[in-house]
């Protein structure tokens, strides 16, 4: 008899139960909205996205014609090592390329850290408000997650160190900080480094650094002879505009990378990735295009902010957490009917605070626009 997935679940088995213990308490990661779900709930067409910090610009044409031209090779296998990309990134970084791990996405250059060093028995320190892949990581590995409180929505160095025992392999710092856009300066982030116990492993992940516009603000791949147990990860999917690809890095000492690789999967990163993200590189034209149209686009919403009493958590990203003043869930909703699709952040303990990633100018101004319809009709009531 075929297959019949109805019959499966009149069964009623209960398959959690055969589940990986740090998989059955696992909620899964909620990416924001895509534009064709809420065309197909809506029946809207012109949809704007602002809820999963792409570039607005797209990526550069280049990196998009090297993909073009990979594909006519894709009946091969990529090249497993990325030797080509590597030798691109140790140059830029000016490290070894034994120190450099290739990811489908930053992601899974995090899961290949939780994998390898985290398990039963091992525990990894994150900060509250912090980025949701490094619990869902830490769990799906078996290993216990600690949550150091924050302070003023970013992370408390004192109060990770704090968190952080006998058991503890892995702390996780983004810098800046997804969904908050709060940042640790040079000197914050260099003594919480002097000060981490020998043994543990600190990941800095600066997946927007490209953005990053403040003059305390460190360049830790800087550090990676100084901290032997720094692991920082960048990724090709915010400033450089390849998010479709999923490519990203990791850049650490090479005895660590090597653990790294031995979890990866085969292949883990696309020959169109590969080649794309290496034009990427090159186009520095496009990346600063892509850095002054954010910061122009995050003064334009910080304006819009105050203009209309909104509060926001300070931001270095191409982001911006905009406090609404009551409960975030219903503004939310109303800026889908709106075809205006932005980041409810109520799963990472901020139910009053909506995400926006900076847009074009017009995509900006129709955000705005939306938001003080929404936030009217929020105040005349249900
Ligand atoms: C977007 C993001 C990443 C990058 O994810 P990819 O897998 O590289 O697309 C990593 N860390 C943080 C904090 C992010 O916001």
């Amino acid at each position: 008899m075929a297959a019949n997935p109805a019959a499966y679940s009149s069964q009623s088995f209960d398959w959690a139960a055969l589940a990986a213990p740090g998989v059955q308490g696992l909620v899964p990661y909620t990416p924001g909205k895509p534009i064709g779900e809420l065309a197909r709930e809506l029946g809207l067409t012109d949809i704007v996205k602002l809820a999963s910090n792409e570039n607005p610009l797209g990526a550069s044409p280049h990196a998009i014609a090297a993909a073009q031209r990979a594909l006519q090779e894709c009946a091969l296998y990529p090249d497993g090592g990325g030797f080509e990309l590597k030798a691109a990134l140790a140059a830029r970084h000016r490290v070894d390329p034994d120190c450099i791990t290739l990811g489908n996405g930053s992601n899974d250059v995090l899961n290949m850290v939780a994998r390898a060093f985290l398990g039963p028995g091992g525990s990894a320190v994150y900060s509250e408000h912090a980025f949701a892949v490094y619990p869902i990581a830490t769990q799906a590995a078996g290993a216990e997650g600690r949550v150091a409180p924050a302070h003023a929505y970013g992370h408390d160095p004192a109060a990770m160190l704090a968190a952080i025992d006998a058991s503890t392999r892995v702390v996780f710092i983004a810098n800046p900080n997804n969904p908050t856009g709060t940042w640790l300066s040079a000197a914050a982030l260099r003594d919480f480094l002097t000060d981490l116990p020998r043994g543990v492993l600190a990941v800095v992940d600066e997946a927007y650094f490209e953005y990053v516009d403040e003059p305390d603000y460190p360049d830790c791949t800087r550090w990676l002879g100084e901290f032997p147990q720094l692991i920082v990860t960048r990724t090709f999917s915010k400033a450089f505009g390849l998010a479709g690809l999923r490519i990203g890095y990791a850049l650490c000492a090479p005895a660590i990378a090597e653990l790294l690789n031995r979890v990866r999967s085969p292949f883990n990163v696309n020959a169109l990735a590969q080649q794309a993200a290496q034009a990427a590189l090159d186009d520095a034209t496009h990346l600063a295009r892509s850095m002054a149209v954010n910061r122009d686009g995050l003064a334009e919403l910080q304006a819009g902010c105050v203009k209309r009493g909104l509060s926001f958590i300070p931001s270095a990203g191409n982001f911006l957490c905009i406090h609404m003043n009551r409960p975030a869930g219903p503004v939310y909703e109303r800026l889908l009917r709106a075809g205006v699709i932005v980041r409810p952040v109520a799963n990472y303990g901020l139910p009053q605070h909506l995400r926006v990633t900076v847009g074009l100018p017009q995509q900006n101004a129709r955000f705005l626009a939306a938001l003080d319809v929404a936030l009217e009709a929020e105040l005349a009531g249900p």
